[in-house]
């Protein structure tokens, strides 16, 4: 399995500020070793080499996946990252001209669905776009953010071939070899959980939720949702504090899911859903923080931590 992130932001895109472009640069230049400095060959390479985080950024687009499984393009959410996976797809996509894609829905919420108007393969005709949800009444949610007053194509007026499936709560589906089963999480309005299983591989999508009982009785049902995956994508837009404090508002800590991911014997942990307000460094503290958590909680587990970025791509 493929999956590659096109938006790791929460609630709004956040681009950069000139602001957080001149500290990286200042960064950069502190921590440059002197013995390169009057060599502009050496000074090129030492950037090249620098990680994503530091020369780079972790991504201000709102919700995107895309997961490739046997012959299968999967999507999950439409946040603005899937402007770009749309103009990706129908340029450089083997068939583009037929493109087949399944498109699963966490929940409404903007963030979850406001790049759709701009996604490219949805204005051809001979391409196929089909939508998944246990919300009911999707296509009707999808109509109203593209009411006239708000946009100016309606839905109806995007001639890609468009089907709605709605999903029954807790149940499993199968494309071909895959499979996708959902579970409901806790968030204002509802938002489902997908795991998605391939080749002996598996990927959990768990974004906005919070978990407001860390009890076992009332964590059960998420442990054993994300049992075992190889790969779990958890919303971390809140620090510990700030969760405590922010109760209702739906989301969860980088902590809590490094508790969830150890309990549950998953692999690979990814932070997403990044808090608009942070600029990268106070999410790599984010990062940090959690994997000093881990190493002293719980030494002896094997869990890679890491931050979802924009751009990123793991092959499981
Ligand atoms: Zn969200
Ligand atoms: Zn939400």
């Amino acid at each position: 399995m493929k999956i590659k992130f096109w938006g790791v932001r929460g609630s709004l895109p956040t681009p950069p500020t000139a602001e957080h472009i001149r500290d990286k640069f200042i960064r950069i230049i502190d921590t440059l070793p002197p013995a390169i400095l009057a060599k502009p060959d050496e000074i090129k390479k030492y950037i090249l080499g620098l990680s994503n985080i530091e020369a780079g950024l972790i991504g201000g687009n709102t919700p995107c996946i895309e997961i490739r499984a046997s012959d299968k393009i999967l999507i999950f959410d439409m946040g603005s990252g899937i402007k770009a996976l749309g103009n990706y797809l129908v340029k450089n996509e083997p068939n583009k001209n037929g493109l087949d894609l399944h498109i699963f829905i966490t929940h409404t919420h903007w963030d979850h669905i406001h790049g759709f108007p701009f996604f490219t393969p949805a204005f051809f005709p001979n391409n196929k776009l089909t939508f998944y949800s246990p919300h009911p009444n999707l296509k009707e949610r999808l109509e109203v953010q593209q009411d006239f007053r708000f946009f100016p194509v309606s839905l109806e007026h995007m001639p890609a071939k468009k089907e709605f499936v709605l999903l029954e709560h807790n149940s499993t589906i199968n494309l071909g070899e895959v499979k996708i089963s959902n579970h409901p999480l806790y968030h204002p309005g509802g938002s489902f959980s997908y795991r998605i299983e391939w080749n002996g591989k598996s990927i959990v999508y768990a974004t906005d939720s919070e978990y407001k009982n860390l009890d076992r009785e009332s964590t059960k049902q998420y442990i054993d949702f994300f049992r075992g995956a190889d790969l779990l994508i958890f919303d971390a837009q809140y620090t510990f504090e700030e969760a405590i404090h922010k109760e209702d508002w739906g989301h969860s800590s980088a902590l809590v899911g490094v508790e969830f991911a150890v309990e549950a014997g998953v692999k690979r942990l990814a932070l997403f859903h990044h808090e608009p307000e942070r600029n990268d460094f106070e999410i790599q503290d984010i990062l940090k923080k959690s994997i000093d958590f881990k190493k002293i909680n719980f030494p002896k587990q094997k869990l890679d931590i890491f931050l979802a970025m924009e751009g990123l791509e793991i092959y499981l």
